[in-house]
């Protein structure tokens, strides 16, 4: 039998993380390999044994600690059941279907996907052939119906960043009443300098139109849980807490992220690892011949054209999980030395096999 069940999400694809095996080394999702802190773990059980109590759905000390920790008011700043959530939520508050939601492509693949859900029409611009966003073509394809523009710095998943010039050149053409989602999910991993390097704090200050997302899944480690955040203008952060959903950040999840908040320096020293990691892995690539942009996040971006379906097949076969998107580029995470080498090793066999 069917089902009155909305004929036009016949066409969406269903989201499919990698998938893995007993054994593999999984380097498909951009996670960290190191477990929570000790702090951060007592947090959770603390949290976990008083999980028949719902969650503080104001998430007030989280969301004060990371008021405090940035610099704004807590009025700037909404949490939500991982940044992806907050993606979503900001195509619900701005858009009704036919309104249009930009963003450069290749990119986050969720910005097509909700902007669908929502009824809502995607537009995407081609990164350059660099691989990076091209914001001259995007401030052209804004239309009187656009909403909602993704910028997502570091890109997902190319690593790549904008210039500072362009991105402020770019917000300065954008009108003030459209919202700009500066999707900054690799924050922690940038280590910016002359002409890339730029404060998003600063801009949100300067664009009241700015959003800026982050999350703990990445750099915190706590992809396991679910928190991410929006720091924006009050007004964008009402009706995002409007549309926020009950209960939806645990308090499992709140408790370990004002934990690692308080951990910040330790967590974050952790970062400078992969960033030095990610330095050889790209430069070892580059000797054996790939095409490897620079990277500002915890993966690296090979560009491979129609040989990314069969390069992340063979990975596999030989235990390494990478992620590949067909006709295009497959990405790769980058960890610790011990998971990195045996891709490295792979990524060799490979190119002197061709
Ligand atoms: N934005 C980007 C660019 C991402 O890569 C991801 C995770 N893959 C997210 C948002 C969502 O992260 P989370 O929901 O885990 O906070």
């Amino acid at each position: 039998m069917s089902m009155r069940i909305r004929p036009d999400l016949d066409t969406l694809p269903v989201y499919v993380p990698g998938k893995t095996f007993p054994g593999a080394i999984k380097l498909a999702s951009n996670e960290v390999t190191d477990p929570p802190l000790p702090s951060v773990a007592s947090a959770i059980a603390d949290a976990a044994a008083n999980a028949n109590r719902y969650p503080d759905n104001g998430m007030v000390e989280l969301t004060d600690e990371l008021a405090k920790s940035l610099g704004v008011t807590p009025a700037e700043v909404q949490v939500g059941c991982g940044s992806v959530i907050l993606c979503q939520n900001l195509i619900t508050i701005t858009t009704r279907p036919g309104d249009e939601v930009l963003f450069g492509w290749r990119s986050f693949e969720m910005y097509p996907v909700a902007t669908q859900v929502a009824g809502a029409t995607p537009v995407q611009v081609p990164l350059t052939g660099d691989a990076v966003h091209d914001l001259d073509a995007m401030a052209a394809a804004i239309t009187d119906r656009t909403r909602l523009i993704f910028v997502c710095n570091p890109n997902n998943p190319t690593g790549t960043v904008v210039e500072a010039q362009a991105l402020r050149a770019f917000l300065e053409t954008v009108p003030s009443d459209i919202i700009v989602a500066l999707d900054e999910a690799y924050f922690e991993y940038m280590r910016l300098s002359e002409p890339y390097a730029y404060d998003a704090l600063e801009l949100r200050r300067e664009f009241s139109n700015v959003v800026i997302l982050r999350t703990f899944s990445k750099a915190y480690g706590l992809a396991g849980l679910r928190v991410g955040y929006a720091v924006g203008d009050p007004e964008v952060i009402a009706a995002l807490n409007k549309v926020h959903i009950p209960f939806t950040v645990s308090s499992v999840g709140q408790a370990a992220a004002v934990a690692s908040l308080r951990a910040q320096a330790e967590l974050l020293a952790r970062t400078d690892a992969v960033v030095a990691e990610r330095e050889r892995v790209t430069a070892r690539l580059r000797e054996l011949g790939y095409r490897v942009p620079d990277s500002q996040a915890n993966f690296v971006w090979l560009m491979l054209g129609d040989d990314s379906i069969p390069f992340a097949t063979a990975c596999a076969d030989a235990g390494v999980i990478v992620r590949p998107f067909a006709g295009d580029g497959v990405r790769v995470t980058v960890t610790n030395p011990s998971e990195n080498d045996p891709f490295l090793a792979f990524a060799e066999e490979w190119a002197t096999r061709r």
